[in-house]
């Protein structure tokens, strides 16, 4: 078995894991970084298109389809996607930039996170974003990731936004910057026309600099961590098995950081012995440390969908209906990079309150000015014009949980997704469908609007409508909490993101948020992995700081147990002192592949070739 050294290895190029790694890559005296990723690096040119979105989603080349467990009591299962691509989910998702409302992260922060509130976090959006509206509003302008806020002006989303308006709602230029009832175009993650993730943002400069300014980033794709690596408690690196079934253990000299989302980072630690003492026991996996939290309190937001059609003649806007209409705008965007295929998968973005009462909005809702095919199981535009509007509670309570069921890497997660069983969620979300008839039914939008394709008018607002949503709506792609932050013995990670019960081992994703944040995940997931980066390089300036004062390498964090002191692997580490070889080309030796700078585990061409040489997954 291979074993290759590296300073940090993050496992997962998803919308947090890039940041961290790309960061890392980029700090003072250049650590070598490894990121590994099990899916592909996503050459294919239809992820760049924004509307590609409704036509990625189908097939499965670039997503995990997970099974839940029935969803009511007596309800059916569902599935719920994940990107397993370079950029994650952000590569294959709906693009919308929801940062979070400023109230939810000063009290994740007052849930004892120091360092969490918006005021700490605001800096990190503002260095992450290059938005198109420029800098106010909290917007970043001279970051790496470009956010941009399309403004169509068609005829249908104009006449949504004046009925909206009409409605009473805020007509917000940047939905981002307040947190009243309000509806504007949606920010998203397009820059140019095209979708960016992360990976461009944070990967590709680092890949681009490596060799030139000494970084030392190795993304190796088509790669799967398939288990922790220990030396007692403390966590050496990981076991990753590649595309042609090659196993290796690489080691992390200083970090293991885990951002392989809400559902397989809580998969990867039980694999590895972290987690519930009986349910490790039954799958026969030997306890490393007890972490009963892990992979309970997930939280998933559930939407209600509700399509009109449009009235004869109203074709304006819906030209993605036609197939002569997908032509002309496929032109357009290869010609322009404008026009309909060059918004991101939700058009409108509005937050309203489910009750006067509350005091700011409790709900999210999205419209889009295409209909779906109610025919299709899959994501397919009908082939008429028509309106799509989705909304779900933005703060719900009920707790879903992921667990393995098994100890080996393809037994597939159990998902226990539980949806509407507080009465806030059930409040919440009872009154969405009468808000959007509300609108829609609003002039110019009336004179548009034909007949309610779904649910139709049999379900009304309230507990028809609750039901509705649980027998019929869809989870949000959007869970976090599996491995929550918090002050607590028994919260998986601590407000620096370190996995209690072990050392060397980070987690930095969606899963380390024990809520969400008033709006949408990948704008929180990549701004934790800003944070985690920020927290590794200020522990790793304060080891720096202890080696000055003692005088020589080899000394072990300041916060690490004491036994690490008297760790021979440390003293070998410190023994051997100086600079390490260049990991990237190491790694891509043993790889035995041609060079380049990525992909190691075999090259994306987005077609046969491709499919050709990649046995997993
Ligand atoms: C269809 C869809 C639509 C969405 N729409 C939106 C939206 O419009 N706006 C929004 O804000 N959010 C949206 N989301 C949610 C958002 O994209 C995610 O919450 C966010 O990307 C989570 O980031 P993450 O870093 O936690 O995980 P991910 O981005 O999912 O990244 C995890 C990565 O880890 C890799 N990985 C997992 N296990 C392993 C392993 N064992 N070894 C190696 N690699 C591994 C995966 O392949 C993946 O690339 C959507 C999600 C989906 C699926």
């Amino acid at each position: 078995m291979a074993c290759v050294e590296f300073d940090y290895v993050v496992v997962g190029a998803g919308a947090a894991g890039c940041v961290v790694a790309g960061r890392l890559a980029a700090a003072p005296g250049r650590p070598s970084v490894l990121l590994v990723e099990y899916g592909g690096p996503g050459r294919n040119p239809l992820l760049r298109v924004p509307k590609g979105f409704y036509y990625t989603l189908r097939g499965d080349r670039y997503l995990y389809r997970y099974l839940t467990g029935p969803v009511a009591p007596g309800g059916a299962p569902e599935v719920w996607l994940r990107g397993r691509v370079a950029g994650g989910s952000a590569a294959v998702n709906g693009m919308m930039w929801l940062r979070g409302a400023p109230a939810d992260w000063d009290g994740l922060a007052a849930r004892g996170n120091p360092g969490w509130s918006w005021a700490d976090v605001r800096p990190a959006y503002q260095a992450i974003e290059r938005h198109s509206l420029g800098p106010g509003g909290g917007r970043g302008a001279g970051g790496p990731l470009g956010i941009s806020v399309a403004a169509t002006g068609d005829p249908v989303t104009s006449a949504i936004l004046e009925a909206a308006a009409g409605y009473g709602w805020e007509l917000a230029e940047d939905v981002n910057a307040s947190d009243t009832e309000r509806i504007g175009y949606t920010p998203s993650t397009i820059a140019g026309g095209r979708r960016t993730t992360s990976y461009d943002a944070f990967v590709r400069p680092a890949l681009d600099r490596a060799g030139r300014d000494g970084g030392r980033l190795t993304v190796a794709t088509r790669t799967r961590a398939v288990a922790l690596t220990f030396d007692g408690r403390h966590v050496t690196g990981v076991r990753t098995v590649d595309g042609r079934g090659a196993v290796r253990d690489l080691v992390a000299r200083r970090e293991v950081i885990l951002s392989a989302g809400t559902v397989e980072t809580p998969l990867l630690l039980e694999r590895s012995g972290i987690g519930q003492p009986e349910l490790l026991r039954k799958h026969g996996i030997e306890l490393r440390a007890e972490a009963p939290q892990l992979g309970e309190r997930v939280i998933e937001q559930r939407g209600a969908a509700l399509q009109v059609a449009l009235k004869p003649g109203v074709a304006a806007a819906s030209s993605l209906s036609t197939r002569t209409g997908q032509v002309a705008e496929a032109v357009r965007w290869l010609a322009s990079g404008r026009g309909l295929l060059a918004t991101g998968g939700y058009d409108l973005v509005c937050q309203f309150k489910s009750a006067p009462q509350a005091d700011r909005p409790d709900v999210q809702g999205l419209f889009v000015p295409m209909a779906m095919d109610t025919g299709s199981k899959e994501m397919r535009l009908a082939r008429h014009p028509g309106i799509l509007f989705m909304a779900y509670p933005l703060r719900p309570q009920t707790a879903s949980s992921v667990h393995v069921s098994g100890a080996g890497p393809d037994d597939p997660p159990v998902i226990d997704a539980r949806f509407l069983e507080t009465e806030g969620d059930r409040a919440a979300i009872a009154p969405v469908l009468g808000v959007a008839r509300a609108v829609l039914g609003r002039e110019p939008l009336a004179g548009l609007v034909g007949a309610e394709e779904f649910p139709g008018l049999a379900v009304a607002p309230g507990p028809d409508t609750v039901r509705y949503a649980l027998a019929t709506g869809t989870g949000i792609y959007h869970a976090v909490g599996s491995a929550a932050m918090g002050p607590a013995d028994d919260d998986v990670t601590d407000p620096r993101l370190r996995v209690r019960g072990v050392t060397g081992l980070r987690v930095a994703d969606a899963s380390v948020l024990p809520g969400q944040l008033s709006g949408n995940t990948a704008a929180p997931a990549m701004l934790v992995g800003y944070r985690a980066a920020d927290l590794i390089l200020a522990e790793l300036l304060r080891v720096l700081l202890v080696l000055v004062n003692a005088g020589g390498p080899g000394a072990p964090p300041p916060d690490q147990p004491a036994r690490e002191l008297d760790d021979p692997a440390d003293e070998q580490r410190a023994a051997e002192g100086g600079r390490e070889p260049h990991d990237r080309l190491v790694f891509e030796r043993l790889a035995a592949e041609p060079p380049g700078q990525e992909g190691v585990g075999g090259p994306d061409d987005g077609g046969q070739r491709d499919r050709d040489r990649e046995p997993l997954p």
